[in-house]
């Protein structure tokens, strides 16, 4: 088994920030991308807030952004392996152990960036309906929803942002929200308001999903006066947030009560020359350009960390 410098976990901003820096720094980092290239940004549309990218005529979409990174990383010399991580030891090492279904890796030191993943309401109809009317993500699923009517459910900036996405397709995008103000930030809100196609059920959650082959219609429930309604749809796209992806590291680093990863300034964990960036232990950002600086971050001081040891 070969002992690698640097072992990556995940493929996102972070991931391949982080690669490209310690590609650069002779590392020659293996990054073990997961089961998507790119994370959660190879899923959104159109990425206008990244600096420096901007370009009005023809904006970036997260796929242009992962094949940019994937080049300039491997470019420098990083190595990709398209796998998942199943397993880690930390607690004995360095080197320490990382398990994919294909292979073991022994590594000096690690930078986790293994992600997050949408929550799921838990009403029943929910699992049933995956792929047959729910759905969380409007850039993979949208198409799907030509000339129909779906429901969104959240009041944050993924909900407005998905939901003026799907109005490209959709008729009619209600948005169904458990209180009676957003959370999203000004200019979604503005924008989604503008938008001839998005409607609002507000103080109002979904109690079940139900149809036949497909979804057909929501059950509502308005939180404030109680009263139950239908709400028929074609479609439910739920947006209400993420979870880390932290369940193999349970037993590994220290982790806050939501599982998030606890890092302190440095990217540093609770494990010595294990580093971790991006939504693994983000819980507040969530933006390619956070991530982005994490992961770079991290490579930095990691690097630091790696040569003080061998001095
Ligand atoms: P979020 O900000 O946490 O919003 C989640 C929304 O879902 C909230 O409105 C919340 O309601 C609602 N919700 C949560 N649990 C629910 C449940 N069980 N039933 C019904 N509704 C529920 O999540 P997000 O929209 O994914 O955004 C996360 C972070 O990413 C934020 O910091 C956001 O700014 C950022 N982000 C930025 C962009 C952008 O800049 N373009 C795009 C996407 C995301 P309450 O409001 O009542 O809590």
């Amino acid at each position: 088994m070969q002992r690698e410098r640097v072992v990556i976990i995940g493929s996102g901003p972070a991931g391949l920030s982080a690669a490209i820096y310690t590609a650069r720094g002779m590392l020659h980092p293996v990054v073990i991308t997961g089961t998507q290239l790119g994370g959660q940004i190879s899923l959104t549309s159109e990425v206008e807030n990244y600096p420096g990218l901007f370009n009005p005529q023809s904006t970036p979409t997260g796929p242009d952004m992962v094949e940019l990174m994937r080049a300039q990383a491997e470019h420098f010399g990083a190595r990709l392996v398209y796998d998942e991580v199943t397993g880690v030891d930390f607690r004995n090492g360095p080197p320490f152990t990382i398990k994919t279904h294909g292979e073991t890796y022994q590594a000096d030191s690690v930078i986790v960036t293994a992600g997050a993943s949408p929550k799921h309401l838990g009403v029943p109809g929910e699992a049933e309906y995956v792929g047959r009317g729910v759905s969380y993500c409007g850039t993979c699923d949208g198409f799907f929803f030509r000339g129909k009517d779906v429901a969104v459910v959240g009041g944050g900036d993924s909900a407005m942002e998905e939901s003026i996405f799907l109005t490209k397709f959709a008729d009619k995008v209600t948005i169904v929200h458990r209180r009676d103000e957003l959370r999203a930030g000004p200019t979604l809100q503005r924008r989604a308001y503008a938008n001839e196609k998005i409607g609002f059920i507000w103080d109002t959650v979904i109690e079940e999903i139900a149809g036949n082959d497909v979804v057909q219609n929501v059950v509502t429930r308005n939180v404030k006066t109680g009263e139950v309604s239908e709400l028929p749809v074609d479609g439910v796209f739920i947006f209400i947030g993420h979870y880390p992806n932290s369940e193999f590291l349970v037993g590994q680093l220290a982790m806050d009560e939501h599982g998030y990863v606890i890092t302190d300034e440095f990217m540093r964990t609770s494990v010595p020359g294990i580093y971790a960036a991006g939504e693994i232990q983000d819980p507040h950002y969530r933006q390619i350009a956070t991530s982005v600086g994490q992961g770079v971050a991290a490579a930095l001081q990691l690097e630091r960390w790696l040569a003080d040891k061998e001095e």
